[in-house]
Formats: C-alpha cells, sequence, structure tokens
C-alpha cells in the first residue's frame, strides 16, 4: 500500500541486476528475496517515511550518510550500504584483481591474501550485526574497516571499494551461525571487475 509519505519522500529502490538465483548456492534465491525485497526494501520505506517534512527528503543517501543521524543515517546507509552490496556480485565473477587496484592492494597490505586474511578476521571479530569494508583513503591506501550497525567508512572520509554484510540476515537461512562459510562463499560471487572499475573511478 502506497502511503502518503511514500509518495512525497519518492525514494525508490533499485530492482537486483542480476536474476534471484543467480548467486546459488553462494546465496540463495530464498536469502536474496529476503534480503532485497524485505530488509532492503525496509530500509527505503522506512526512510521515506522519516525525511518527510525534513531538510533530508531532497537530499542524496550520500549527503544523508554525511549528515544525518539516528533514524534517518540509519535507515540511509543501510539503503546505500545494500545498493553498493548488490550490485558488486555477479553469477559470472572476474575472480581477482588485476592492475591499479591489485597494486594498492599489494602496496596497503602486503599481498592480495593478507588484504583477504584481514577481511575474514575482521568478520569473525565483529560482534553483532555490522558490515566490515575495503576501503581507500585520500592518499590511495587500502584498509579493511570494521562498521557496527549501519556504519559507513564515508562517515570517516575513506571511500569504499567492496562491503560484506555481516548481519545475520545476510546469511541465516543459508548458513545459520556460521558466518565463517558465508564469507568464504562472499569470494565466489564478489566481482572484482565491478571493484576495479569503483577504484577507477
Ligand atoms: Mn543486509
Amino acid at each position: 500500500m502506497a502511503t502518503q509519505a511514500f509518495q512525497e519522500a519518492h525514494f525508490a529502490p533499485k530492482d537486483l541486476a542480476y536474476d534471484y538465483q543467480a548467486l546459488s548456492p553462494c546465496i540463495s534465491e530464498q536469502t536474496l528475496h529476503f534480503h532485497h525485497d524485505k530488509h532492503y526494501v525496509g530500509y527505503v520505506n522506512k526512510l521515506n517515511e522519516l525525511v518527510v517534512g525534513t531538510p533530508f527528503a531532497e537530499k542524496s543517501f550520500e549527503e544523508m550518510i554525511l549528515e544525518a543521524d539516528g533514524g534517518i543515517y540509519n535507515n540511509a546507509a543501510q539503503a546505500w550500504n545494500h545498493e553498493f552490496y548488490f550490485e558488486q556480485f555477479s553469477a559470472t565473477p572476474k575472480h581477482a584483481p588485476e592492475g591499479a587496484l591489485l597494486d594498492a592492494i599489494s602496496r596497503s597490505f602486503g599481498s592480495y591474501d593478507e588484504m583477504k586474511r584481514r577481511v575474514v578476521t575482521a568478520a569473525g571479530a565483529l560482534f553483532g550485526s555490522g558490515w566490515i569494508w575495503l576501503a581507500e583513503d585520500k592518499e590511495g591506501k587500502l584498509s579493511v574497516v570494521s562498521s557496527p550497525n549501519a556504519g559507513n567508512p564515508m562517515r570517516e572520509g575513506l571511500r569504499p571499494l567492496f562491503c560484506v554484510d555481516v548481519w545475520e540476515h545476510a546469511y541465516y537461512l543459508d548458513y545459520q551461525n556460521r558466518r565463517p562459510d558465508a564469507v568464504a562463499a562472499f569470494w565466489e560471487i564478489l566481482d572484482w571487475k565491478r571493484v576495479e572499475e569503483r577504484f577507477e573511478k
């Protein structure tokens, strides 16, 4: 049911760029339906309710991430984070970085394998819900950032390159309590072509 608030605020959820079966078995069709259609769309709808009558109704998700607090921040960040998350996967991913991105990873971490190890370690260490990011600072140095809840590294002046959703809703239907298995599967569907495009932009 379209509410008045929704019509006025107009932020529209984005469709997935691939079929719901495309990432199976790493992420099942059922998980994608719940994760995209219920959780992500829910954040966008909630944001539409919250921004009515505020200056944020005319702003972008990025501006809200930098400027808002409380519910508007949480729902704008979750909307942006999920769009960024869903867009980085492919049924036919490029499995490893090359060129300038690989150079930056090697400079920042020593090796590609060390970067992956740090992502896996951070995902295991984050208590509760949140996100693990590969992010770039203004000098081009990359780091692994651990953000609880609806965190986003843009808040700290960093540019996100990819993210791992470690909220239970991202993996519980497929992996139950086995978060490390979900993170292992993440590497199978992460499209490094997409990450390279983000880095080179
Ligand atoms: Mn999520």
